[in-house]
């Protein structure tokens, strides 16, 4: 069990009960079989509509609900500790194991490293591109909502394609289409 968990659990903050799963007060998760998620990513990025469409609900599901709601049940807090308690709620989720590599407050950017995730560990050698954008939209969510700005991402490197990582860069849509042109034409 993570450290992570049993803090959760000794603060009762995660609660399961007949019909419903509960942490951080009243965020309701839901708990699948990943192969949905990974079928449903592989199934939708054959195109770059789908591509798109991925990463788009990814993103609205963090903007419109899940850090929006964290950040009113737990109260003001620094951006670095936000930052921190959403990448442990998604390894405590099951998505991956994340580390920051770099949090800019003043210019408004993240760089975030990703191993075991079951997304790209399934699609692994069977994709062309990095195929990680369900998370890549929870990042983008995620900062959009810590920051107070409107922030995309971009993931340039995947653990599908055979890299040793998969690499996020969050950023203004501006700096994003000048650091990443081939990327962000598919991902944004
Ligand atoms: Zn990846």
């Amino acid at each position: 069990m993570s450290s992570f968990f049993d803090k959760l659990m000794l603060a009762r903050q995660v609660s399961f009960k007949e019909g419903r799963v509960e942490m951080l007060e009243n965020q309701r998760l839901l708990l699948f079989p990943m192969e949905l998620a990974a079928f449903y990513t592989a199934d939708l990025l054959k195109d770059t509509e789908g591509t798109k469409e991925l990463y788009r609900t990814g993103k609205e599901c963090m903007l419109k609900g899940f850090v929006y709601n964290t950040m009113k049940s737990h109260g003001p807090t620094s951006r670095k500790d936000l930052l921190s308690l959403l990448s442990n709620i998604a390894s405590f989720a099951g998505w991956g194991v994340y580390r920051y590599e770099m949090i800019d407050e003043k210019n408004h950017k993240i760089l975030m490293n990703m191993w075991d995730c079951l997304v790209s560990d399934y699609l692994k050698g069977k994709v062309d591109a990095p195929c990680d954008h369900i998370f890549r939209g929870f990042i983008a969510g995620g900062a959009s909502v810590v920051f107070g700005r409107e922030m995309e991402c971009i993931e340039s490197e995947c653990i599908a394609l055979g890299d040793s990582r998969c690499h996020f860069t969050a950023a203004t849509k501006e700096e994003l289409e000048k650091e990443f042109p081939k990327f962000f034409g598919r991902q944004v």
